[in-house]
């Protein structure tokens, strides 16, 4: 059944059982429809003008300005990072409509340092020179733009359908997703206490494994929490053919990178997902010279606080363990440095997102809304459950992907390129209809008369 053939069909089924809830469903879709062209055409526009984290300049004054049109109460230029020099393009857009709730729903805005290969007639040809004068293409590969495009679609019908919901609608758009800063840098500034306090936080994905007009669901944790780690194993050097006077480095480090394949194999609840991975090893400069440091860098995901440290512990047993087994006194012991910009685990609280769920089985019918997987990536709006009063948080993921290519691929044991590709290619219509639709949906829910 077409959509339309499908509202038409509901429409006659009001005039039989007079049900108000599917006129209401029935308007929401019809309004979403009339703002598909203009949404589809900015998509486009801000997929072929993607901008990296920190510089969303231009990103920021289009969806303050779209807000401003719509009556939004709009903050820009929103936030405050740690360095000094560095520009804060976050905006917040209030739309007041009485006493009750206030609902925030946050958009990112940055795109990433890829060349684009998708081919599409409105792929990005952006190219920025980064800091150290190299050249890099500028790209949407995580659907930022996708968001944004949401974003605008649901600030409109929030803003026509004021009569169907009470409370503060809270816009967020947000930097610098990607190198995470940016939920810091508006927290910081007072996100929570100079705007509406917040009762309930959400937020969407896409992602390439899920058909467009499809959306998925899931409560508890839905994002890792991500750490790097960095260890400087230290030893003494010496002569290469000289073993004995010293105490080699490279050995230990890498009898360390061994044994830490143990921490998610035999120290961690298999049930529950874990990864530590060694992606940087660097030591020594010649064949016959043992050096005096070996240097490791670690990614860490975990899905809660409580892993998180039982992780970080074993990773500092084992490597002050295995020092010392090779007789490095203490004031040679390895140096463990966990990043100060860890982002927690993206924890979705289970009472909201039972709740979100319904809206969107209400809003996109109950074959549209699956069980989402959670995955290993991260994301910073994990930091918006932690600044007080501690809102509750749901973010859902949002189908992307043609839906005849997704099943041919899958057909063949094969993926689709996803988020972070090069060659990712979010089909516009009907994702952000559906996302549209989606969150619309989820906020008319939570602020309902
Ligand atoms: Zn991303
Ligand atoms: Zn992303």
């Amino acid at each position: 059944m077409s959509r339309f053939t499908k509202m038409a069909f509901l429409f006659s089924s009001i005039i039989v059982c007079g049900a108000i809830p599917i006129f209401a469903q029935s308007d929401l879709d019809q309004r979403v429809a009339r703002e598909m062209d203009a949404l589809v055409a900015t998509y486009k526009h801000l997929h072929a003008n993607p901008e990296l984290s920190t510089q969303e300049k231009e990103s920021s004054a289009l969806l303050a300005a779209e807000l401003r049109k719509l009556g939004y109460d709009v903050t820009d230029h929103f936030g405050r990072y740690d360095s000094p020099g560095l520009v804060s393009y976050g905006i917040v857009g209030v739309l007041r409509n009485g006493p009750g709730a206030a609902v925030y729903v946050r958009t990112d805005m940055d795109a990433l340092p890829i060349v684009e290969n998708t081919g599409l007639p409105y792929a990005s040809h952006v190219r920025v020179k980064r800091a150290d004068g190299s050249e890099v293409g500028v790209m949407h590969a995580c659907g930022h733009d996708v968001h944004m495009s949401v974003f605008l679609g649901t600030a409109r019908m929030l803003a026509q359908l004021k009569d169907r919901w009470r409370g503060t609608l809270v816009l967020i758009g947000q930097p610098a997703e990607e190198t995470v800063g940016g939920a810091t840098a508006m927290l910081h500034a007072g996100l929570f206490t100079r705007f509406p306090r917040p009762d309930y936080v959400l937020a969407l994905h896409d992602g390439a494994d899920l058909p467009a007009g499809k959306v998925g669901w899931h409560e508890g944790t839905i994002l890792a929490g991500a750490d790097s780690v960095d260890i400087s194993v230290r030893g003494y050097g010496g002569h290469g053919a000289a073993p004995q006077n010293a105490k080699d480095p490279i050995v230990l480090a890498s009898e360390i990178v061994v044994a830490l394949q143990t921490v998610v194999s035999r120290e961690m609840d298999p049930q529950l997902p874990t990864v530590v991975t060694v992606g940087s090893f660097h030591a020594g400069t010649k064949h016959n010279i043992i050096p005096d440091e070996a240097h490791l860098q670690l990614t860490v995901r975990t899905m809660n606080p409580q892993q998180r440290e039982k992780v970080l512990a074993a990773i500092a047993r084992i490597t002050n363990g295995i020092a010392a087994a090779a007789g490095i006194p203490a004031e040679r012991a390895p140096v463990i440095e966990i990043a100060k910009d860890n982002v927690p685990a993206t924890i979705n609280n289970p009472e909201l997102a039972r709740r979100v769920a319904g809206a969107l089985e209400h809003s996109l019918g109950k074959e549209n809304v699956l069980p989402g997987q959670p995955a290993m990536a991260s994301e910073d709006f994990s930091l918006y459950a932690l600044e007080d009063p501690k809102p509750p948080i749901c973010m859902f993921w949002l189908g992307a992907s043609d839906p005849a290519k997704l099943k041919e691929a899958k057909e063949r044991g094969a993926r689709l390129p996803g988020p972070h590709s090069s060659e990712f290619a979010p089909v516009p219509e009907p994702t952000i209809r559906t996302g549209v639709t989606a969150m619309s949906g989820a906020v008319l829910e939570l602020l309902k008369k």
